[in-house]
């Protein structure tokens, strides 16, 4: 391998997931201890992390839970010092930790856009930048940020979550663009309407316009998306396959937006 970095990881691939303990971070996870990557399960709900880990332990993978907010940096340091020490040095990150929120522009206040915008967006910055001195002794890493069809379309009442989706993808364009020669890409999946707890909590919030069998009626592929779906996704850019794959913007959308 030595210093001919794209091809093929070193040995002992660790992966943290952030927001691991639910929805399409549950499926990711899941899918990479398949594919034989130790799993680190990050999420600021315990619960959910430590589910995750016993079911990818139950099915045979490798696999720690580790608690934490990823906009906190003291608790991000922390988490991955126990990734270490438990599995090894952080070679694939997915960052998928987020929250939502809906509300006219009117009513949006700073402390709301302020959180989105902290966890969302910089919640990227900061684990990104704390497993990068892995990546970088490595040679190798894949980062995988998860944006949002709605920073390419717009969506009413979501200024917030948008635009700091908007940031995710100027953050993978740029990081992809520093961060090539050091063998390490950086892309983004940009899910569409994809049914976990997350969007079951808009659908039954009644959050939408309009009921969501008639906004995935007008989709190309006209259902919502599977979390699985996203996993897959990820599970490509985060892959040995694809080493000369950088800087790209996936979107797993049912083709409602390109
Ligand atoms: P989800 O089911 O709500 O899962 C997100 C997980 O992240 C939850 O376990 C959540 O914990 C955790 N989390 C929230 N804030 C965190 C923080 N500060 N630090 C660490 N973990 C945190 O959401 P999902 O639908 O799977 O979404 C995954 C990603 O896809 C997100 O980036 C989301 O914005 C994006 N996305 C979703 C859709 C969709 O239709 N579902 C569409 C486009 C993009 P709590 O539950 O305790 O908050």
């Amino acid at each position: 391998m030595g210093g001919f970095h794209g091809t093929s990881a070193p040995e002992g691939k660790v992966a943290v997931v952030t927001g691991g303990g639910s929805g399409m971070g549950a499926a990711t996870s899941l899918r990479l201890a398949r594919e034989g990557r130790a799993v680190a399960v990050l999420d600021i709900d315990a619960d959910g992390a430590e589910t995750v880990a016993e079911r990818i332990v139950a099915a045979g993978g490798k696999a720690l839970p580790v608690a934490a907010d990823i906009s906190n940096r003291d608790q991000v340091r922390a988490a991955l010092a126990r990734v270490r020490a438990d599995l090894g040095p952080v070679t694939i990150l997915v960052n998928n930790a987020a929250v939502e929120n809906f509300c006219p522009l009117g009513g949006l206040d700073d402390a709301t856009w302020d959180r989105l915008m902290a966890v969302n967006l910089k919640g990227c910055f900061i684990v990104t930048q704390e497993v990068l001195p892995d990546m970088e002794a490595a040679g190798w890493g894949r980062v995988v940020n998860i944006s949002s069809f709605g920073a390419q379309t717009g969506a009413p009442d979501m200024a917030a979550y948008t635009a700091s989706k908007g940031g995710v993808i100027a953050l993978t364009r740029s990081l992809a663009v520093e961060l090539g020669r050091k063998g390490i890409t950086v892309n983004s999946v940009s899910p569409g309407f994809i049914d976990t707890p997350m969007a079951r909590r808009a659908i039954d919030g009644n959050l939408f316009p309009v009921p969501f069998e008639q906004i995935v009626a007008t989709y190309p592929i006209p259902r919502l998306g599977r979390a699985e779906e996203v996993a897959a996704a990820c599970c490509f850019f985060a892959s040995e396959d694809a080493g000369y794959v950088t800087g790209q913007v996936l979107g797993v959308n049912g083709g409602t937006a390109f």
